[in-house]
């Protein structure tokens, strides 16, 4: 089904990119992926193909003032960011700790409500002078860079097989802090340090799980290309 992002959200993003026209956009997303259609997310389009949820990046932009001024707009029902949810319908956005397995630390969250006119609602929020909502973009997905290792060999703990390569190894950590600068830009929680030790492991598993990869907590040509491809949500 085509679908497309509420406008009240088109709206909001034109905001955003006008207030920081230099804001990174790493962590941005709109529409949800496999694993997110596997259950419940505003993410997904609803009956009426609106999305209805976005992932704004928060490096660059003041998320204070985003956060604010989304508190304020009637079409908004929840906010995550920092391991905090705040629902407007339970204690009007008092703060409560968010457990998911992405802290949500590099987007900010927005969902609004599943209405019709929630999600036509075009009026500003507030963040810049209004402009016109600009209309939605295909998801692209952006292009992995070449898998680093040969064919059939993988990152991951230190281990006996030669096809694994852990950072042991120095040639190897640079294709290591590749895939970790790239966990992190999708906002994991994760050290850039070149060596696939035990925490890089467990990232790479929630990943996996969260993409419908195979659950192996390695990184191999697959998990590597989904890094890149597999939207950010
Ligand atoms: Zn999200």
């Amino acid at each position: 089904m085509p679908w497309y992002l509420a406008p009240s959200l088109a709206q909001l993003r034109a905001e955003v990119n006008a207030r920081w026209p230099h804001r990174s956009k790493a962590s941005d997303g709109t529409i949800g992926d496999r694993a997110h259609s596997a259950r419940t997310s505003d993410h997904n389009p609803n009956s009426r193909g609106s999305v209805n949820a976005i992932d704004i990046t928060a490096k660059g932009i003041d998320t204070r003032a985003l956060i604010d001024a989304a508190k304020k707009h009637p079409s908004v029902r929840y906010i995550i960011f920092n391991r905090q949810i705040m629902n407007r319908d339970i204690g009007g956005f008092k703060p409560r700790r968010y457990s998911g397995s992405n802290p949500h630390t590099a987007h900010v969250h927005i969902s609004i409500y599943q209405r019709a006119s929630a999600e036509n609602d075009r009026r500003s929020w507030g963040i810049a002078a209004a402009t016109a909502p600009q209309p939605d973009p295909k998801p692209k997905a952006s292009k992995a860079p070449p898998f680093p290792l040969p064919k059939g060999h993988w990152y991951g703990p230190e281990s006996r097989d030669p096809r694994n390569h852990s950072g042991y190894w120095k040639r190897d950590r640079d294709g290591i802090r590749t895939l970790q600068q790239r966990l992190k830009d999708r906002g994991w929680r994760i050290s850039v340090d070149g060596r696939y030790g035990p925490d890089t492991r467990d990232v790479v598993r929630k990943f996996q799980r969260e993409k419908r990869l195979r659950v192996d907590g390695g990184v191999g040509a697959e998990t590597w290309a989904a890094l890149w491809e597999a939207p950010i949500t």
